[in-house]
Order: structure tokens, then sequence, then C-alpha cells
């Protein structure tokens, strides 16, 4: 079969086998890995319409994680896509208006980030034994949000790992930060930060390339990995439902064989949208990749103008997760950009690091037409959300909201050519409060349970046991510290809890 193997985006790493990637998650060279090359779908996909999740997701990882058997493979998807999702097909397709809504958030935390954090551990310890790793690995993570909770339920007393999880701790939800601070298991930690998503991504990210850290760790036999989407064993499980969707589409007879549709993806790190044109470069029949952002576009400024800048000001939104100026995995674009070139790519992310700023020549930008950018205010997202509701009674969380306005404008400035599949990536019920005062600001004066329940109540849905079974939890996570003390917390949780 044909193998594939993943260099880093800086050229530091080349020739890694997948499960050493997956092991790594950042490249020492502080590069991200990419795979050498990326592999058409293997069987037309005509062929693959009517297959379950499941096996979708099998075909799709094992033209990219080469170095896996298929009883890895098949025991890997297994384990994670079973009863932890509440809906039995894994990703619902709802129709409403004209668009396909993915629905991305049936799984234990009830947001996307579940679709890889639920795989991503059995990947790891699987790359542990095929590697004949014995250190303990401790993952450290910095979330806007969602995939600190995601991490900790998929981590949560897996033999062998421990997880600590980074917080801006006056920048997610209510819902979210109750999720994870009432993570239960004996080898999870939660810290909130006094910064934002960046600087707990920075800090993360500084730790990872700190030698002298490394050295002091693997003496006590512990390594790092990383469960951020810049994970490879986070971002290749993603592409899966792209590939599901348009099959079961096909199967249903909604599209013809062969028909091109758009993908929209609520944007933030980069990694939804880069899995979307993966599946494209594996021969999916996409056309565009709308790149939806909030008030923090700077996706969209650098889309329109090629020069990406993330000196502005940092904006909380109704719609946290995607509150990001660094967007990491877009480097894995720009090196695609840069044709590949490594040592390009490394003087562009050294000029961001630098100065917050860079820019792609008009060849470069060319290489990657088929990305629109778009972005939706807050009233406009919010008027997205009461309008779909008002016309079809679906309710869409804020980001999937930032992602309808985003389309609205996308039919008004490119027609309405094509179908369009749009990432929705979070339960409404996780970001109760914004979206009922989308629809009627007059919701905002209820308590955050009774508005979970009128959510209940107009969207004649049942609470998902996510949100049941953290209303009465013990709060078991407290700390908090400086953002310049990261390094510090993560050295005090290991010796005393790991
Ligand atoms: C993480 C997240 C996003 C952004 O996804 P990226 O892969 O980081 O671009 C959007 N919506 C929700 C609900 C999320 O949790």
């Amino acid at each position: 079969m044909d193998q594939v193997l993943y260099n880093s985006t800086r050229g530091g790493e080349t020739g890694v086998t997948a499960s050493k990637a997956i092991l790594k998650g950042l490249a020492s060279d502080g590069g991200l890995f990419v795979p050498d090359h990326i592999p058409a779908l293997d069987k037309p996909v005509s062929a693959l319409a009517g297959k379950k999740y499941q096996e979708i997701a099998y075909e799709v990882m094992k033209l990219f994680f080469t170095d896996f058997t298929e009883e890895e493979l098949k025991a890997c998807i297994n384990a994670a896509y079973d009863e932890k999702f509440d809906a039995e097909e894994i990703v619902p397709l709802t129709k409403a208006g004209n668009d396909y809504y993915i629905e991305l958030y049936h799984g234990a935390t009830i947001a996307f980030k579940d679709m890889a954090l639920s795989i991503l551990p059995h990947l790891m310890t699987t790359s542990a034994k095929k590697n004949n790793i014995k250190d303990k690995i401790v993952i450290l993570t910095a979330t806007s949000g969602d995939t600190g909770k995601a991490a900790l339920a998929g981590f949560a007393d897996v033999p062998g790992t421990g997880i600590i999880v980074f917080f801006p701790k006056d920048g997610v939800s209510y819902i979210q930060k109750r999720q994870m601070v009432t993570q239960k298991g004996a080898n999870t930690a939660v810290v909130g930060i006094d910064g934002n998503f960046d600087d707990a991504q920075r800090g993360v990210k500084e730790m990872f390339g700190n030698k002298e850290l490394e050295a002091k760790l693997s003496a006590a036999g512990i390594r790092f990995s990383s469960a951020n989407s810049i994970n490879i064993g986070r971002l290749i499980p993603q592409i899966a439902y792209y590939v599901y969707t348009y099959t079961k589409l096909l199967a249903e007879g909604e599209i013809a064989e062969g028909e091109k549709m758009d993908v929209c993806v609520p944007t933030g790190n980069f990694g939804n949208i880069l899995a979307a044109y993966y599946a494209k470069c594996m021969g999916l029949p996409i056309e565009n990749l709308i790149c939806a952002s909030n008030d923090n576009k700077v996706l969209y400024d650098f889309f329109k103008t090629g020069k990406y800048d993330r000196n502005r000001e940092f904006m909380l939104t109704i719609s946290p997760s995607m509150d990001i100026l660094i967007s990491s995995n877009l480097e894995r674009l720009i090196y695609k950009m840069a044709g590949e070139d490594a040592a390009k790519t490394a003087e562009l992310m050294n000029a961001l690091k630098d100065g917050g700023v860079y820019t792609v020549t008009p060849d470069m930008k060319a290489k990657i037409s088929e990305f629109v950018g778009l972005f939706a205010t807050e009233e406009e997202t919010k008027a997205a959300i009461k309008d779909l509701y008002e016309k079809t009674n679906y309710v869409i969380d804020t980001h999937t909201g930032v992602a309808a306005a985003a389309v609205a404008k996308y039919k008004k400035e490119h027609g309405a050519d094509r179908k369009i599949m749009i990432a929705s990536t979070a339960s409404p019920y996780k970001f109760a409060r914004s979206v009922m005062t989308a629809i009627d600001p007059a919701y905002d004066a209820l308590d955050e349970w009774t508005l979970i329940d009128k959510l209940s109540e107009i969207t004649d849905t049942e609470l998902p046991p996510a949100i049941k079974d953290i209303k009465d939890a013990e709060v078991l996570h407290k700390t908090e510290c400086a953002t310049a003390d990261m390094q510090k917390t993560v050295e005090d949780i290991i010796s005393k809890q790991f």
C-alpha cells in the first residue's frame, strides 16, 4: 500500500511515521507535521455511499495512518465512535432551509471536538505500544473552551496518560467552565489562567519547545504530547465526516454522483476547515471552502488581502471557541501555498512570532483560490440564529450561527449555484444563554438552568446527557495561575499528582 510519511512544515523533521507524529504532536523544530502527499480515496465516492460512519472513518484513516494495522485502526475507531455518542449514526445531518447542517455535536461533550478527541487517546496509546514507549504520556492542552473538556473526557483514567488543561478563566461560557472544573479522573488537572486563549496556547507551545524541561521530564519517565488540533491524530479523523456526509447525501438521492458542493466551516484554529480541504484534495467533490469568522476576523482579512496580521484588539464574542487571533493550523496551508517550501514557511512563521504579521505573495494566494473568507458580526450571528429558528424551527448554536450568517452573505456575493454543507460545531445547549437571547432578548432575565429547560421546550428535544450530568456535580478543580507561571504550575502538578 501507498505509504504516507510526515514532514515538519519547518523542515526540521522528515519521513516520520504516523504513529510517531501522533505521539509527538508538534515537531521538534516548532513546525506542524504534514503528510508528504495527500492520498486519493481508493474507491469511487459512489462505492462508499450507504456505509456507516465507522466504515467511512476507516476508509479515510487507513490511507493516512499507513503504519497502523487494520486491526489496530478498527479497534481505535470502534472504541471512539460508540454509545458515548447520543446518536447512533454518530453524525446526523439536518436539512434546514436549503442548507445541510452536519451535526458534529453528539459526542460526550456536545461539541465537534469530540469527533477527534474521542479517538485521539486510542491512537496515542496504540502509537506508544507500536513504538515500544514505556514513558507516561502527559497531554498538555490550551483550550478556548471546547477542546479542554473533550480532551479531559477522552483521556480521563486512560492508563499510562495524564492530562493538564489550561483555559482563559474569564473567556469561556458558564457551561464550558462547569464541564471542565467538574471533570473526574485521578490523571486530570484543569487550570484557569489570567490571559486569553492565545496566551494559553503560546505558553503550551513554549513548554513543548523547552529542551531543558524535556530532559528533566524524560529522566522521570514522562513525555509531553498535545491534544490540540495541531496533532495529526486529530486532524485526519476530522476528514471522515465530510466524506461521510457527502456519501450520505448521495445515498439519499439529495445530490447526484460527482455533484460539487460547497462547505462552510465556523473557524478558529483552522483545524476543521483544513480537514475539509484535505477531503477535497482526496477527491471529494467540493468546490469552495467558506471560512467563517466572528469579529476576530484575522482569517477574513488574510483571505482578502494575503496579509495575516494579529496585531489587533482581541474580541470576546458569543462564539468563544472561535475567539482566536493565531490560527495554528493555517501553517499547514501556508506550507502548501509556499509549494511545500519549509524554509519559506519557517520565515513567515518567525515573522508572525516576532512582529505578529506576515504577507503571502499573490502567487501563493492563487494556489488556494477555493477558500472564501467571510465574517459575521455579533448582530448578524444573532439574526441568523433567530431567522433560521423562525423559518424552520431548527435551533443552532452561536458558532454555527456565524457560519449560517456567512452562508447568507456568500449566496448574495457568489450566487447559490451549489448545495452547501455547514459544519454545525456545537449543541445549542452548550451556549443556551446566547442562543436563547438571540431568539428573544427577554430570555436574558432567566437563570442558566431555566434557559436550558426553555430551550428544550421550544425545540422539543431532550437535554443531552452531557448537560444533565454537570448540573449538580462537585467542583474538583480550582487551580488558577498567571500566564507567566504556566510551566511552574505544570511541574507542580506532575510532581504532586501524576
Ligand atoms: C473549536 C471550535 C470551532 C473552531 O474550530 P477550529 O478547528 O479550531 O477552526 C468552532 N466551533 C466550535 C463549537 C468549536 O468548539
